[in-house]
């Protein structure tokens, strides 16, 4: 579905994938499972899209496990982090195993794919990042942040390589300027978004009670 004009979502079996699309190429945002695939191939077909770039927030099984797959389908560019890299290569493991794909187009903060902006934002994983549209006024946090009841919220922090490194980065987005938030899980905070986001910075600053 659409859920602002040209982004589509389209819901994986655990996490969602996004379709971006830019005057240079569609950009395809983390590829779900290994059941996935399937289903990010039929939805392209139906809206007759092409993809052009997979950009892949961080590695891990939600997000990647249909790389491999959607890569061969569809002929695009791997993009992630320089330091998400090596754990999509299969270079340095990870948790849960998928299979390895080459990255072909290796990013750094701050870099532009296709018109849009790379903020690298670590924690949850060495290389997780950001996609950031300057002109849609939106960005999509993988697993930044998630959404639940309308709030966003920050990921159990068991699930994150670094929690505290985590949060820096969730306050570091602050410093960018959008309206909608495009999380890999829960739904897209559409309007709010950054509201709600430095609803949950402030919450760090309070003291446990
Ligand atoms: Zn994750």
């Amino acid at each position: 579905m659409e859920v602002l004009r040209g982004v589509h979502l389209i819901r994986g079996e655990v996490s969602n994938i996004y379709l971006i699309e830019t005057g240079s190429g569609n950009i395809l945002v983390d590829t779900g499972t290994p059941n996935d695939p399937e289903k990010i191939l039929s939805y392209l077909r139906t809206y007759g899209l092409k993809i052009e770039l997979i950009f892949v927030t961080h590695a891990h099984w939600d997000h990647v496990g249909g790389l491999k797959a959607v890569k061969e389908f569809t002929g695009a560019r791997v993009a992630t982090h320089v330091d998400e890299a090596p754990y999509i290569r299969g270079e340095k493991a990870t948790r849960r195993r998928f299979e390895p794909v080459d990255v072909d187009v290796v990013l750094r903060d701050g870099d532009s794919v296709l018109g849009l902006t790379v903020i690298h934002t670590p924690g949850h994983t060495p290389g997780s990042s950001c996609l950031f549209d300057s002109e849609r006024r939106m960005v999509a946090v993988g697993d930044l942040v998630y959404e639940e009841g309308g709030e966003v919220h920050e990921m159990l922090h068991q699930y994150s390589r670094d929690p505290y490194m985590n949060r820096e980065s969730i306050a570091k987005l602050l410093l960018y300027d959008f309206d909608h938030l495009l999380p890999s899980h829960g739904n897209p905070v559409l309007r709010n978004g950054r509201e709600k986001l430095k609803l949950l910075v402030e919450s760090f600053r309070q003291p446990k009670s």
